[in-house]
C-alpha cells in the first residue's frame, strides 16, 4: 500500500530529492520504514532528517556536467519507488492503455471539482521520437478531450508542419490533465499530484526528444525556475526518475521553447520559437520522428 503523506511532508521529501539530484545523484533505496520513523504526525523536519537514514545514497555522476537530469516537481521519493502497473511492459500502446486505467476517472487533485468536462489524457503516436509537453486543457481542449485543438494547438501544429513532420508523428500532453478555471496557471498542488502521470506517458514512449512548451512545462519537468530566456536554447538530459535504472532506453534531451499561446499574443516571438525547433530537428536528423508504420512520408 502506498504510504500517505500530508502535502507538507511529500514536498520536504521532494525537495530533500531534488537537493540529491542537484549534486548528481539520482539512485536511491528504501529501507523497509520503521513505524516510528515516518507517521501522519511528524513533522517535515524530522522527515527531512530521517530521511538521510531511511534512504541509502549511491552516487552517480552524470557524464554530461552542463546537462539536467531533474526529477519533476511533483516526484516524491515513495512515488518513484512505487512499482506501477506499466513498468516492464514494452510495448507502449498497452503502457499507455494501462497508465490511463490507472489515472481513472481521477478525483486526485482539487481540478476534477472545477468544472472539467473531460480528462484530457494525451495524443499522437505512442512511438513517437518527439513529445510536444504544455501546461493544461483550455477550453477547446476540455471540450473535445485532445490537447491543443484551439488557436494554440493550430499554431503548434504549423509549427509540427514546418518541422517537415506530421500531428500524428508526434505525442503532445500537458502538465495537468484536466482544465483549469477561467484558463489560469496551474497551481503547484496540481501540477505535483499530475505530473507523475505525464512522466509515466513519457517513459512508456521513451521518446528521443522532450519540448517543454513555455515556463510551467519547463518548470514542472525540470524543476528548474528560471525566465524563458535562460531555459531556452540548450539541452537537459532527462530520464524520468521511475525508469531511471531501465537499460533499454537511455532518456530524452528536452528544450524549451515558447508555448503557442503565449507567440500567438507576442508572434515577434515566433524567430526565436523557430530557432529552438531548428535544434531539435538537427538533433533529431532527417529520418525522425518515426512515422506509424502503415503509413507513407508526411507530405
Ligand atoms: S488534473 Fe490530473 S490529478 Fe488533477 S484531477 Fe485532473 S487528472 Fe487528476
Amino acid at each position: 500500500m502506498p504510504l500517505a503523506l500530508n502535502p507538507q511532508l511529500r514536498r520536504a521529501l521532494a525537495e530533500r530529492v531534488r537537493y540529491y539530484h542537484e549534486l548528481g545523484i539520482y539512485d536511491f533505496y528504501q529501507r523497509e520504514p520503521s513505524p516510528s520513523t515516518v507517521t501522519e504526525h511528524t513533522s517535515a523536519t524530522d522527515v527531512v532528517s530521517s530521511s538521510e537514514s531511511q534512504l541509502e545514497v549511491r552516487e552517480e555522476m552524470s557524464a554530461r556536467k552542463s546537462a539536467a537530469v531533474q526529477t519533476v516537481a511533483g516526484e516524491s521519493a515513495f512515488e518513484i519507488l512505487q512499482p506501477k502497473p506499466e513498468y516492464g511492459v514494452a510495448d507502449p500502446v498497452a503502457a499507455l492503455k494501462l497508465i490511463r486505467e490507472d489515472l481513472g476517472d481521477c478525483t486526485r487533485c482539487k481540478l476534477h471539482l472545477q468544472g472539467r468536462k473531460q480528462i484530457v489524457f494525451g495524443v499522437g503516436n505512442p512511438h513517437a521520437d518527439l513529445m510536444f509537453v504544455g501546461e493544461g486543457p483550455g477550453a477547446d481542449e476540455d471540450a473535445q478531450g485532445e490537447p491543443f485543438v484551439g488557436r494554440a494547438g493550430q499554431l503548434l501544429n504549423n509549427m509540427i508542419k514546418a518541422m517537415g513532420i506530421r500531428r500524428e508523428d508526434v505525442y503532445i500532453a500537458n502538465i495537468v490533465k484536466c482544465r483549469p478555471p477561467g484558463n489560469r496557471t496551474p497551481e503547484r498542488d496540481e501540477c505535483e499530484t499530475c505530473s507523475p502521470f505525464l512522466m509515466r506517458q513519457i517513459a512508456a514512449i521513451k521518446p528521443k526528444v522532450v519540448v517543454a512548451l513555455g515556463a510551467v512545462s519547463a518548470k514542472n519537468l525540470l524543476a528548474i525556475s528560471a525566465p524563458m530566456s535562460e531555459l531556452r536554447g540548450r539541452w537537459y538530459d532527462f530520464k524520468p526518475a521511475g525508469v531511471r535504472g531501465d537499460p533499454s532506453w537511455p532518456g530524452a534531451r528536452l528544450a524549451v521553447t515558447y508555448h503557442p499561446a503565449f507567440l500567438l499574443r507576442d508572434p515577434r516571438q515566433k524567430g526565436e520559437a523557430w530557432k529552438d525547433l531548428q535544434m531539435v530537428m538537427k538533433y533529431l536528423g532527417p529520418e525522425s520522428p518515426k512515422k506509424p508504420a502503415d503509413e507513407g512520408p508526411a507530405t
